[in-house]
């Protein structure tokens, strides 16, 4: 996906002004990433959660069903890219939400990893 601009989730990013999640996903960001079991987001059920520390840095949270279970390998995926692009604001880049239709974590998530 990185270093190709024309893909259709590089392609998605930039229609909906996110950001190179790929800024994201290297080594030079680095964000406290925790396996947490049964994880929660606000208040319900999730699979990954991304928010804000006490210090205002990022942190994302992952549920630890990902780190057992193989057969679990796209949904982590998809999991992987609808946070990440929730950081983009963090980069610079558009407020990724949970609203915003077409440019939704989701729909981002589902566009890249279809
Ligand atoms: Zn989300």
């Amino acid at each position: 996906m990185c270093g190709v601009s024309n893909n259709r989730c590089q392609k998605k990013l930039k229609d909906c002004q996110a950001c190179d999640i790929c800024k994201l996903l290297d080594d030079s960001y680095t964000t406290p990433t925790f396996a947490v079991a049964d994880l929660q987001c606000a208040g319900k059920p999730s699979w990954g959660c991304s928010g804000v520390t006490t210090a205002g840095k990022g942190q994302l949270d992952f549920d630890r069903r990902f780190c057992d279970d193989p057969a679990l390998l796209d949904k982590f995926a998809n999991t992987l890219i609808h946070e990440s692009a929730h950081h983009c604001k963090a980069i610079g880049g558009g407020n990724i939400t949970e609203g915003g239709g077409e440019c939704s974590a989701k729909s981002i998530a589902d566009e890249c990893t279809k």
